[in-house]
């Protein structure tokens, strides 16, 4: 997932650039990885993994990668709610609409989820 390849200071929070060398705004490392690693990294990480475990986890930290990813379903029921008062679109092409977009994102996360 697009919106995954994010690297977020697990600390404060602070959106890095992918290839940092640990967080500037407050010094916080990954001394095994070299750096903050990118959401998805992160996601694809083994369970029970300790070698990359993080300490002092901000709840801004949390709260980014809700939002992260949340956004292709946001991102997607925006694009259904637009449809919706346009007088050009019938119903039916409503309907055709909102579940191909709803198809779409779906298989998108599915197909990401399966790379883990
Ligand atoms: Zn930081």
């Amino acid at each position: 997932m697009k919106n995954l390849k994010i690297a977020i200071c697990p600390g404060c929070a602070q959106a890095l650039p992918i290839d940092n060398r640990g967080c500037t705004a407050c010094g916080y490392e990954d001394n095994t990885a070299g750096r903050i690693l990118t959401l998805e990294e992160i996601v694809k990480l083994p369970a029970g993994d300790q070698v990359h475990a993080f300490n002092d986890v901000s709840p801004a930290f949390i709260a980014a990668v809700v939002n992260a990813a949340a956004a292709p379903f946001v991102e997607a029921l925006e694009k259904i709610v637009l449809h919706y008062p346009n007088p050009d679109i019938t119903h039916e092409d409503y309907r055709v609409r909102a579940c191909k977009n709803a198809e779409q994102t779906l298989a998108d996360y599915r197909s990401a989820g399966q790379s883990r």
